[in-house]
C-alpha cells in the first residue's frame, strides 16, 4: 500500500508555513506564505483554502491535514477560541476549510504550542518519551505538557500558560494579559527587551541604546560581555529557572525541551544560572532525574503534521 502523507500547516503572526510530511517525519514539500494582517477572516482562509488545494494535487497520498493556531483552541471541535494577531475569535476553522475544499479529508486544530510538543514527542527531541514538558521560546513563553502520552487539557482550553505565571504581581513589569511580572515579561524576546528598557539609564557603558534594542542586538552585546546585556540574560535565565522548576514540581518529567529560535540562539550564555535557579527550587530527586533539552525541529509545520499521526493514534487507542 503506498505511504500515506500529511499536510501540516502552522499559522503564525506574520506568516503560514505548510509541509507535506510522511510517517517518519521526512518534509517531502514545503511552502509559506505572508499572514498578511489586512485580510479578511475570509480571504485569509480562502488564501489557505487555496494553498491546500494546490498541495493536495502535487500530492495525491495526502491523507489528512494538521494545523497549529496561537491562542486557546477547542481541538475536538476545530475552533480557534482566541488568535489574537489574527483577530480570529470562535473561528470553527476545521469546518470552514473543509467547506473549502474539494476533497473530504480528516482536518485537526490544535494550539501551536501543543503542535511543537507533539512533533518533538514523534520526530524530536522528545521521541518515545512519554513525560515531558515543551516551553516554546519567542516573542512570548509558551508551555504544554504530555503525561502518559496525551497532551494535558485544560477546562477551558486554557492549559499551561506558564508564561503568565507571575512572579511579582505589584512592582512586576506590566503585561499585555493584564497582570504584572508574569515570566513572559522576563523570558521571551519581549522580556528581554523590556529589562533592557527598564535598566538601560542605568548603564551608560553600554553599546546598547534605546535605538537598537532588539533581541539580536541585546545577545549579540551579551556574547561580547557588555554588562546591561549581561544583567538582562542573568534576569532572563533565572526566570527561565523559575518557569522549568515550576514544571519540574508540578509535572515531574522526564525532561523539558526548550523550543522556538529564541532559545537556541541564547542557550550557551543564560544555562548555567537557569540551572542555579533550578537547583534552589526543585524538590530533592526530580531535578536530577529531569533533562533540560533543547527542541531539534525549527520547523513549525512539520509539528502541525505530526499532529495528525499523533491523532490517528488517539482515535485507535479509542
Ligand atoms: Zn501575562
Amino acid at each position: 500500500m503506498p505511504e500515506e502523507l500529511a499536510i501540516g500547516l502552522d499559522i503564525g503572526a506574520s506568516k503560514m508555513a505548510f509541509a507535506v510530511v510522511n510517517g517518519r517525519g521526512c518534509i517531502l514539500d514545503h511552502r509559506t506564505l505572508p499572514t498578511s494582517s489586512g485580510d479578511s477572516v475570509d480571504q485569509t482562509l480562502d488564501r489557505i483554502a487555496s494553498q491546500l488545494e494546490q498541495l493536495l494535487a502535487a500530492h495525491e497520498r495526502c491523507a489528512a491535514i494538521g494545523i497549529g493556531v496561537p491562542g486557546p483552541v477547542d481541538s475536538d471541535q476545530g475552533l480557534a477560541l482566541n488568535a489574537v494577531n489574527l483577530n480570529w475569535r470562535e473561528l470553527p476553522l476545521r469546518d470552514e476549510l473543509a467547506q473549502r475544499l474539494a476533497r473530504s479529508l480528516p482536518i485537526y486544530v490544535d494550539n501551536d504550542v501543543n503542535v511543537g510538543a507533539i512533533g518533538e514527542m514523534l520526530f524530536g527531541a522528545a521521541r518515545d518519551m512519554t513525560d515531558f514538558v515543551y516551553l516554546a521560546i519567542g516573542t512570548g513563553l509558551g508551555g504544554a505538557a504530555v503525561s502518559k502520552g496525551a497532551i494535558l487539557r485544560g477546562a477551558t482550553h486554557s492549559e499551561m500558560e506558564i508564561g503568565h505565571v507571575s512572579i511579582d504581581p505589584v512592582k512586576g513589569r506590566p503585561c499585555s494579559c493584564g497582570l504584572r511580572g508574569c515570566l513572559e515579561m522576563s523570558i521571551s524576546g519581549k522580556g528581554l527587551v523590556a529589562i533592557a528598557r527598564e535598566h538601560i539609564q542605568d548603564f551608560p557603558q553600554s553599546e546598547l541604546s534605546m535605538d537598537d534594542l532588539t533581541t539580536q542586538s541585546i545577545i549579540r552585546c551579551a556574547d561580547q560581555g557588555d554588562p546591561l546585556a549581561s544583567l538582562v540574560l542573568r534576569q532572563a535565565a533565572a526566570a527561565l529557572g523559575v518557569a522549568c522548576a515550576w514544571c519540574i514540581n508540578l509535572f515531574n518529567p522526564e525532561s523539558i525541551v526548550l523550543g522556538g529560535g529564541l532559545i537556541h540562539a541564547l542557550f550557551h550564555l543564560l544555562e548555567t544560572d537557569m540551572r542555579e535557579a533550578l537547583r534552589v527550587r526543585c524538590l530533592p530527586g526530580s531535578l536530577e532525574y529531569t533533562n533540560i533539552m533543547l527542541s531539534q525541529h525549527a520547523d513549525a509545520a512539520l509539528g502541525a503534521a505530526a499532529l495528525v499521526w499523533y491523532q490517528r493514534q488517539k482515535e485507535a487507542e479509542k
